[in-house]
Parts: C-alpha cells; structure tokens; sequence
C-alpha cells in the first residue's frame, strides 16, 4: 500500500516543502508516538509558512481591443468583468433598479435588462440614470429599440443579428448613433437564433456557423469603421462554445464576452459555465464573462466572481479552505466549516481560514491560511499566519476562529488585498 496522503491536501508545493512526510502519523506509526502526545506532530510546531500574496494568473491575457461600457472598460488591460442579466419587467423601474442594487453588492460588474417592448424602451432612461452598473440594453426582434436604448442613455447595445430582421440595413444609422453617444455594441450570436443563411453549415460545424455569423456582422461595421463592439459566440454545449470562441479569438481582436448559454439550473450551469470558463480562460481568452443560470441573477454573479477568483482574476475575497474528511476525521470537519462559514458571512476583508479535519496535513495548510484550525484528539490547534497561538477544546473552535478572524480583519491593512495580474 503506498503513503497515506491526505485527499484534501495535494495541491501546495509550499506546504510539500513544509511537511516532510504525507503519511498519516495516525496510521503509519503508532498514534501517541506521532502526536507527541498533544494531538500534533512535534515536527510542525516550528512550521511557519507565509499566506500567499499576488499569486500568478493561470495565463497571459490575449490582447483585445478595448471599449467602453460606461464607466467599465471591457478588453485590453481592463480587468475581465462579471455580468448579469435582471429578471424583472424592465417597464418596472423600481423592481428593476433594486435587483440591480441585489446584483451590485453580489460583485456585478455590467447588467443587461431585456427590452421585449416600447414600454420596457420607455424606462430605459430612468434605469439608466439611476443604476449603479453600466446597463446593456439587450434588443431583438426590433431595431429601432437599439436607438431608442442609445438614446437613452444605456452603456451598450446588445443586438442578436440572428433575430432583428433588416438589422443589416440600418448598420451604418447604428453605428453613427453609437459613435455620437459613446456607446458600445455587442454582437451576441446564439446558436439559438443563428442566421438561417447559415443553417446549412451549423449542421456541420456549429462552432464555425457561429463564428462565420459574428465575422458577418462584424464586417458591416467595419465597413462603416465602427469597431467598438464585444462579440458573443454562445452556445448550450461547452464543448461547441470553447471552439467557437478559441476560433474567433485567432482571427480577431475584439474583447470576447464568454457565455454558455441555456447552461441550465444551478448545478448543471455553474459546472458548465465553470469548465468551459476555465478552458477559454486558461488560454488567455475572455474578456467579460456571463454565468447564465435558470436561477436568481445574483446566484449568478456569485459564480462568475468565484470563477475569477478562482484563477486570480479578480481579487479574492473572504475565503473558507477546508478538508473534504475523510476516515481519518477527528471532527465533524462539514459541521464545523458550515459553521464558521455562517459565523463569517458577512466577513468583507479578503482573509483565508482554513478548517482541517485531523493532524495529517491540518498544521501545513492551515499555516498557509491567515488563520486556520488544525483538529485532533478532541482539540483544535489555532494558527495565525504560521504560529501556533493556542490550542483550545473542540466546543471552542468555531467561536475562537470567528473572534480571531474578526481581531485579523480589524488589522488587515486597506492595501492587503491581493493584486490581479493580468
Ligand atoms: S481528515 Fe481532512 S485533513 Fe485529515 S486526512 Fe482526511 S481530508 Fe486530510
């Protein structure tokens, strides 16, 4: 049998370094003898590892264009932006305006509201003037909706080629209103609502129909010598959707808006959207993204920041490490991480607490959280930032962190959040 290693635990090359050994000293030694006696390994009481700051991005960022969305730069250096879409009647510009409020605090960066018809055209205005976030006013069917949005002040325009009939005539009147008012476009191509033109060759190759159509549109503008629009080449597949989009990102420059359409309810979205996010994203690709799920738009926007956070694209905020147990638990790790996430939910500064089921690799990750618990024997070991401070019984772990992350936050200094890198 090889060396017990702790399945929760094999990511660090610093915490590797740290430990000498993944064996379990549970297991492969005699219990006492491993803990020394005090429920931890002796070896790891000097341990000190830094928390990691300003970690690397998983890649280079493909350069893009930029434009703007109102106050929000999308493409270029501008950080990749998180968007969502309100579900409200846009005609209701109270309902609308506070769901936008909801989505601001949950980390939204752009909102969309659809605009199905003149009434919903008419509250543009209000929304827009109002809004904390730039709105994108997403338009089908109907052009004269797009110059009713541009008019009204909306940072962006989403038109569907495939769905606006004789939106290619009135490309030079756009683009014209556009550029006048600062506005910025994106063409959204949906798999959906493809071009009819190009059914022909969707059934062959869907990713390359969807590319063809956005190359389509995007030389009518250019043929004005309009460029400040974003492109969208969306599908329910992420399989489809990662090669639509590595294929438009070889033949232009224009910042991508990375979306899985119709990804489905929570779970089944959020899996979707985070692997084909992860592949385009690991590859440089993707500019602002949109987590579309059959669910609440902030559940949404909580997706897409986390992804980001995930590969370093976005600041990290509060952040809960913990073991997924195992057989060598010594507590009841899911109990015990629920409930310090609940006591520090509303924790706003970008510490890490790591919660470790049992001494196998507890110390060494822990020590490489701001604060962290290290469980075993019926106790827990507090480390902050590499140093044991104390050791308490495991009624009092969950308060002892919760006071200890509320005394580490009201310290943390206002420049500590970790750098994007870009
Ligand atoms: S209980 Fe947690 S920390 Fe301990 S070995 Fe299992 S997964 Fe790793």
């Amino acid at each position: 049998m090889g060396p017990r290693t702790c399945p929760g635990t094999v990511r660090s090359p610093v915490s590797i370094r740290a430990v000498p050994s993944r064996t379990c000293p549970a297991t492969a030694v005699g219990r006492d003898e491993a803990l020394g006696g005090s429920g931890y390994p002796e070896s790891m009481a000097d341990i000190s590892v830094t928390p990691v700051r300003n970690p690397p991005t998983v890649a280079t960022r493909r350069k893009t264009r930029k434009i703007h969305c109102g106050k929000v730069d999308v493409g270029g250096d501008a950080p990749i932006s998180v968007q969502s879409m309100t579900t409200t009647l846009t005609a209701n510009i109270n309902a609308t305006l506070q769901q936008i409020a909801q989505l601001t605090a949950a980390g939204c960066d752009i909102v969309r509201v659809a605009v199905p018809s003149q009434d919903d055209a008419d509250a543009l205005a209000a929304i827009a003037a109002k809004s904390q976030l730039p709105v994108v006013a997403d338009i089908h069917f109907n052009p004269k909706y797009v110059f009713a949005a541009i008019e009204a002040g909306c940072a962006g325009v989403r038109v569907n080629p495939g769905n606006i009939k004789a939106f290619d005539d009135r490309i030079a009147d756009i683009a014209k209103a556009a550029t006048e008012h600062g506005t910025g476009l994106r063409i959204g191509i949906n798999a959906g609502s493809l071009d009819k033109r190009l059914a022909g060759m969707y059934a062959k190759d869907p990713a390359g129909a969807l590319v063809a159509s956005a190359l389509n549109e995007a030389k009518l503008f250019e043929d004005v010598g309009f460029r400040d629009f974003a492109i969208s080449v969306k599908h329910h597949d992420p399989v489809i959707m990662v090669q639509a989009y590595r294929r438009l990102s070889e033949v232009c420059d224009y910042p991508l808006h990375l979306g899985v359409t119709e990804a489905g309810p929570a779970f089944q979205g959020t899996i979707k959207s985070a692997t084909a996010f992860g592949a385009l994203l690991a590859e440089g690709i993707g500019d602002t993204i949109r987590v579309s799920l059959s669910a609440d738009p902030v559940q949404e926007v909580k997706v897409g920041v986390k992804i980001l956070e995930a590969f370093n694209l976005r600041p990290r905020q509060f952040e809960i490490v913990s073991c997924p147990s195992c057989g060598r638990a010594q507590v009841d790790v899911y109990s015990l991480a629920e409930q310090v996430t609940e006591g520090l939910k509303d924790m706003t500064v970008p510490i890490r607490v790591a919660v470790m089921g049992c001494v196998v690799n507890g110390p060494g990750e822990a020590r490489e959280a701001d604060l962290g618990v290290a469980s075993g024997n019926g106790k827990g070991q507090i480390i902050v930032k590499g140093k044991v401070i104390k050791t308490v019984p495991e009624d009092e772990i969950v308060a002892t962190l919760i006071e200890e992350a509320n005394r580490i936050a009201a310290d943390f200094p206002d420049e500590g959040s970790p750098q994007v890198l870009v």
